[in-house]
């Protein structure tokens, strides 16, 4: 049955919402697909629910091809699984607990290994019964701390989350490949440019990883490319430890640099009072930069950490997020100096960090700190600094750590190159979990020799609420959603004009013509709408081939009216459905 304008649950907005920041997110408010209840928290209206079944369809179509079953868990889950785990408390913040009428604590799923490994366990028992490979499309939340550009970051989305079953390596490879080839398949069929990245497998363990990210100015997530192909998430990178150096440096000597609290003060002072005797000049990259953060355990204990790295990066706090997690990062405050009367704020130097040093605070190095090179470091007294101080020789640290800013042209880890940084909105994650998950709630079957075994699984999530947030965003104008056919809410849009009563019955004709056939029609049938408000409805909403029935039919003409491109051209009435059916078919002007 067509969609009709005239009844449709639909009030299209001429005003951005105030809260909406990327143009996608604007135009999906203002087309009537999604409404806003809470921050991260949105209605789906009926046009919203039309996009929202196709790529619901297209994942669920991809999966089944693969062999994966669907099934669907409740998202009102037990305490007692996420405890095995030990996810009640790593989620931190992320997860919504709540209690029963009987104080028994429960949770809103924010993704379910836990469940589904303990159902195959209630239910298998034996090597025959694998491999196993599950889905869901499913509703989780999270209490996202930055829940952003609407449908794109969510504290309630719709997943689509499946795991694989095996009893050894070859088996979850063999499973991790096709789950790579259905998502392959289905971010082809959203039609937006996208490259699979390495992915940091964080506290999960060190197995493969990878992720669909969406190439797009707005997203979150930055990745780098070189020429090899080789491309990584930025919080995957490993950047090579550089080879020690030989010492060329004196002995290291401690200068009054007083007012040098930043890097910027530091050098202009360096360059000023304490020129270097082969006349280089300093920059920031000489100095040594030591970073202080607070980490929050999940069971709450707090525990500083510094960071060395040489002065001209900053730490980058999603790399740091990833290699400290399951603890969060805070910041360093005012108070937590005051508990460390060694730290010298400004001029905190290798003297005082270090687990065996007077402030017992960690202390880790970015790995382009050579053993061997000389830097300008803070003394550990205020307005102090010491010059020459070498790796190795004058201070060592606790270990290094990945959390330095990644840029532009940096050598790649491959070899091949330098690396060339762009911005993805992270659609898909394909993970080898191995036994983790089934090792904590003892998921073994016997194997063929009679023996138990763990067995091995693998996580692979699609965001599907988000996808129809990337492709709105991929795909639109200053006036409206331009939808790819296939994620569109309908074929067509069928807009009917002008007053005389004639021609809306010649539409209505039309329209049931084009259903007869199997399009999908969004049919204008409003009596008292002018053609202008019309046709910005049209543009609004964004289906991509417009019919327009009006002045026309006087000569046996309608116009269709290609959304993307602007062409216009007269159709006889009468090849309607032949031009409809022909035009759809073609393929999208955007891929
Ligand atoms: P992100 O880094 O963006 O928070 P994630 O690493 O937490 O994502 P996973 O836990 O791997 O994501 O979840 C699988 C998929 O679910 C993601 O690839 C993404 O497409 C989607 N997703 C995750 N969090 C959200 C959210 N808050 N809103 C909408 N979709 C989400
Ligand atoms: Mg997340």
């Amino acid at each position: 049955m067509a969609l009709r304008m005239s009844t449709l649950f639909l009030r299209t907005l001429r005003e951005d919402p105030a809260d909406a920041e990327l143009p996608g997110h604007k135009l999906l408010v203002r087309a009537g697909y999604v409404r806003r209840v809470a921050p991260g928290v949105y209605t789906w209206l009926p046009l919203g629910m039309k996009v929202l079944g196709k790529v619901e369809a297209i994942v669920r179509e991809e999966m089944e091809r693969i062999g994966s079953q669907e099934v669907k868990f409740p998202a009102l889950l037990p305490r007692e699984p996420y405890d095995a785990t030990g996810r009640w408390s790593e989620y931190g913040d992320l997860l919504f607990r709540l209690q029963d009428r009987k104080g028994a604590d429960m949770l809103l799923g924010p993704t379910h290994e836990e469940m589904f490994c303990l159902t195959v366990k209630d239910l298998y028992s034996s090597y025959k019964d694998l491999p196993l490979a599950l889905f869901q499309i499913q509703n989780k939340y999270r209490d996202e701390a930055r829940p952003r550009a609407g449908i794109l970051r969510g504290r309630e989305f719709i997943m689509k989350d499946s795991y694989s079953f095996d009893v050894n390596e070859a088996g979850l490879q063999k499973a991790y490949d096709a789950h790579r080839e259905a998502y392959i398949r289905i971010f082809d069929r959203f039609g937006f440019e996208y490259v699979i990245v390495k992915a940091d497998s964080g506290a999960m363990g060190g197995s493969a990883s990878e992720e669909f990210l969406a190439v797009s100015p707005h997203g979150e997530d930055t990745f780098v490319r070189d020429d090899s192909g080789y491309a990584a998430n930025v919080e995957a990178i490993e950047v090579p430890q550089a080879p020690e150096v030989e010492v060329t440096a004196g002995p290291a000597h401690v200068e009054p640099t007083p007012d040098t609290p930043t890097i910027e003060t530091l050098v202009a002072a360096l360059n000023k009072d304490h020129p270097r005797a082969d006349g280089r000049e300093w920059t920031a990259a000489d100095s040594l930069k030591n970073v202080i953060v607070m980490l929050v355990h999940p069971d709450g204990t707090r525990e500083p950490l510094a960071i060395g790295l040489p002065g001209d990066r900053e730490v980058d706090a999603k790399r740091l997020e990833v290699k400290v997690a399951p603890a969060e990062v805070e910041a360093f405050e005012e108070k937590d100096f005051a508990s460390y009367p060694m730290l010298a704020k400004g001029y905190i130097g290798p003297g005082v960090l270090g687990e065996s040093k007077s402030s017992h605070i960690k202390y880790l190095l970015d790995p382009s700190v050579a053993v061997g090179s000389a830097w300008v470091t803070g003394a550990d007294e205020h307005g102090h600094h010491v010059i020459d101080l070498v790796h190795g020789r004058d201070f060592t640290a606790d270990g290094t750590i990945q959390a330095a800013e990644i840029r532009e042209g940096d050598a790649s880890p491959t070899g091949h190159g330098t690396l060339k940084l762009a911005r993805g909105i992270e659609m898909g994650h394909i993970f080898q979990l191995g036994t983790k998950y089934a090792e904590a709630l003892g998921l073994k079957v016997l194997d063929e020799n009679g023996k138990l075994v763990t067995v091995t699984m693998g996580s692979y999530g699609v965001g599907v609420t988000r996808a129809v947030g990337a492709i709105a965003e991929d795909n639109l104008d200053d006036i409206g959603l331009i939808w790819p056919r296939n994620i569109a809410p309908a074929d067509i849009h069928v807009v009917a004009t002008g007053k005389d009563e004639e021609v809306f019955v010649k539409a209505e004709e039309i329209v049931r013509s084009l259903e007869a056939t199997g399009i999908e029609v969004l049919f204008d049938d409003r009596r008292k709408v002018s053609p202008g408000v019309k046709f910005k409805d049209a543009e609004l909403i964004g289906v991509p081939t417009i019919l327009v029935v009006g002045r026309g039919l006087a000569d046996g003409k309608v116009e269709l009216k290609d959304r993307r491109s602007g062409e216009r051209r007269e159709v006889p009435v009468d090849d309607i459905v032949a031009e409809v059916t022909a035009e759809i078919a073609e393929p999208d002007s955007n891929l």
